[in-house]
């Protein structure tokens, strides 16, 4: 699956965490859909307002297509976390794999990390791997072939 970044946080727009259950997003779903709906304002609101509120009704309508249907919901879950993880993720260095230390016994490439751990990579896994994570801390190092 291809990872595009979302242009909006779903959950945000509902004011929601990922942790919720299917009756707590749709809770505060419609409360918001109730206080933005075009249709509930207040006459003497005025024009810009109105066109905020609209705007916010239709982020919130897109949210709930989304967070609302358990399939696109898995989906935007996934893409979500996977966003989260690169984004989380203290890129240590980008480094070719020939300048990791080659070792011919148990064929594998390491790297010393900063905190003393190592970056470890299998010969058989260069292939497709890219990140690896260092086995002590959170820190990772892209491999580039
Ligand atoms: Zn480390």
């Amino acid at each position: 699956m291809a990872l595009t970044r979302p242009s909006q946080d779903w959950y945000q727009v509902l004011g929601a965490e990922p942790s919720d259950t299917p009756a707590e997003l749709k809770r505060k779903y419609q409360k918001l859909a109730l206080l933005y709906h075009p249709d509930k304002q207040e006459a003497d609101v005025p024009a810009g307002e109105v066109e905020q509120r609209v705007q916010r009704f239709i982020e919130v309508d897109q949210a709930w297509k989304i967070l609302g249907n358990e399939e696109t919901k898995k989906e935007y879950d996934l893409q979500r976390r996977a966003d989260k993880l690169t984004e989380k993720w203290p890129l240590h260095e980008q480094i070719h794999l020939e300048d990791m230390s080659w070792n011919e016994d148990e064929q594998v490439y390491t790297l010393p990390c900063r905190c003393g751990g190592n970056y470890s990579v299998f010969k058989s896994e260069t292939k497709d791997v890219s990140l690896v994570c260092c086995d002590t801390c959170s820190l990772v190092i892209e491999i580039l072939q």
